[in-house]
């Protein structure tokens, strides 16, 4: 037997790593387990989100975002000709932004005192997790406490197997290194639409398949309208109820994807295809038979509202345990239990998560749907404000899109805010800082917002949430 730990975390993605150092910070003596590693052998820290998920999709976002405003900046009287895009260099740069980061959070390690163990972690019986490192040799360590923070993985599909250089999963996605003419993408949610706006941007046709009749079925119906007709204006063609049947690869370079929709059978011919029809919960390996952890019928680790999993001091959070797989979420899990395990009361308010979506422009939104709360019998009142009405956004010449707040008809509690926009993964904020401490509308409509400022369409949604909006006609009838 090695060492022994207060804390041992497996896994060092957002959720992992962010509690190992609040556990270190906090005085206890932490260690984090990671199986991922680098040419040289050694841990490589960040998870999914920092590697090949948040931080690398929102870095060619970005570039590809600035691309097209150099090729529309004549409309500021910016005359350009012949702008170009370097895909090698873009690549570089994401590349160097997550290099940087991950070794950012090796630095924070140290500084904190926590111990990287390289390796693939199984949690045995009595909190003893058995580390295997890349050469095949086993150490075991015993804990007061173990988070497992094992995240998740692409779902594959068996009408389309991954195809090195062709069909791709989200990490082969985020290396495609010149612009492909023809791209499908089957899944419509928040990866296929990024990762279809990447390189719609770039000028390839881009095809997206979803099997399901609604789009964005989950956000708020009007969000969901509005983002479809966007899309379509920016020639991003996704096709409906369109469930992908099977795969053929023609030549070697190019990829034949059959799908089926209300019409029948149909098919396209693509020269790269983008896998990204979900995640599930990576626990492969992870639990001994006898850990005592039990999964759900989904394959999450089970726990409660705590984290806590059946066994005492064993805890799990981010993408392997229920909720929404979001980087935050995870990060903030790893937070409560860190917290937990050192005395501290904490606990996560599940009902205020901001989910973003980072197209152009983006879909931000926190709490209830409006469908969500009719359906739950609640009376609402909503107050939406367009971005067209908005002399900042104007200047930006970003007016597309709205935010819509909905509030309780009988107490004017906020239960939900939604938008989109070409900032609403950075206005969200205000809607969930308002949200979290249980602001009414009244509370938003009574806050002072500078102008001018795109963040004063929430404040103008909060008055036309009764009516009173200044900069549109929408005064309720008495
Ligand atoms: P992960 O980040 O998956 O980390 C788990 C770590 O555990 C990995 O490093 C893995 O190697 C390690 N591990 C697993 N099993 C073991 C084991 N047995 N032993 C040792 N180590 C192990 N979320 C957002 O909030 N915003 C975004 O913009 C966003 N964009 C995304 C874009 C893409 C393309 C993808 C794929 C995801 C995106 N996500 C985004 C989701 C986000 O990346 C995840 O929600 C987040 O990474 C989950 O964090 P985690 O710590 O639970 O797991
Ligand atoms: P998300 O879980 O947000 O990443 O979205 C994945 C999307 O992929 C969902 O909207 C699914 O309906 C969709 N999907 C899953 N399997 C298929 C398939 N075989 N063909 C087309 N779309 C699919």
């Amino acid at each position: 037997m090695s060492d022994k730990f207060d804390v041992i975390v497996i896994g060092a993605g957002p959720g992992g790593y962010v509690a190992a150092i609040r556990a270190a910070q906090l005085g206890l003596k932490t260690a984090c387990v990671e199986k991922w590693i680098d040419e040289k052998g050694a841990a490589v820290l960040g998870g999914t989100c920092l590697n090949v998920g948040c931080i690398p999709s929102k870095a060619l976002l970005e570039s590809t975002h600035q691309f097209h405003n150099a090729q529309h900046a004549d409309v500021h009287g910016i005359m350009t000709s012949d702008v170009t895009m370097d895909v090698k260099k873009m690549v570089a740069r994401k590349d160097s932004i997550v290099k940087n980061l991950t070794g950012g959070i090796a630095g924070l390690f140290k500084a904190n005192g926590v111990t990287v163990l390289q390796g693939m972690g199984k949690l045995q019986g009595n909190k003893q997790v058995e580390v295997t490192a890349a050469d095949g040799s086993t150490s075991t360590y015993a804990a007061d406490n173990v988070i497992l923070a094992t995240g998740s993985v692409p779902v594959e599909i068996p009408p389309a197997p991954l195809t090195e250089g062709l069909i791709l999963d989200n990490e082969g996605a985020l290396n495609i290194d010149e612009t492909p003419k023809r791209l499908g993408v089957i899944g419509a949610g928040v990866i296929g639409l990024e990762m279809g706006s990447v390189w719609a941007r770039l000028g390839t046709e881009v095809t997206v398949l979803e099997a399901m009749d609604d789009f964005l079925a989950l956000t708020d119906k009007d969000v969901a309208k509005e983002a479809a007709k966007l899309f379509k204006k920016q020639k991003l063609d996704i096709k409906l109820g369109a469930r992908c049947t099977g795969t053929e690869i023609i030549d070697g370079k190019e990829v034949k994807v059959k799908f089926a929709d209300a019409e029948g059978d149909k098919e396209i011919v693509v020269d790269k295809l983008i896998v990204a029809v979900g995640r599930k919960p990576q626990t492969q390996g992870l639990l001994a038979d006898d850990s005592g952890v039990n999964l759900d019928e989904r394959g999450f680790i089970f726990v409660n509202e705590q984290c806590e999993t059946g066994v005492p001091g064993v805890y799990a959070i981010g993408d392997s345990v229920r909720g929404p797989m979001l980087a935050h979420k995870a990060s903030e899990e790893g937070i409560m239990v860190a917290d937990i395990i050192a005395g501290h009361h904490a606990q996560l308010n599940y009902d205020v998560i901001p989910n973003i979506i980072y197209t152009h422009p983006e879909l931000a939104w926190v709490g209830k749907t409006e469908q969500e709360l009719k359906a739950e019998g609640v009376k609402v009142k909503v107050g939406k404000f367009p971005f067209a009405a908005s002399g900042r956004a104007m200047a930006a010449n970003e007016t597309e899109g709205f935010v819509k707040i909905i509030a309780c008809e009988e107490t004017d509690r906020i239960l939900g805010v939604h938008m989109v926009g070409a900032i609403a993964s950075e206005l969200i904020g205000q809607a969930a800082i308002a949200m979290e401490f249980c602001s009414s509308a009244e509370d938003l409509q009574l806050t002072v917002f500078a102008h001018p400022t795109v963040s004063e369409a929430i404040h103008e949604a909060a008055l036309a949430v009764d009516g009173h909006a200044i900069h549109m006609a929408n005064r309720k009838k008495r």
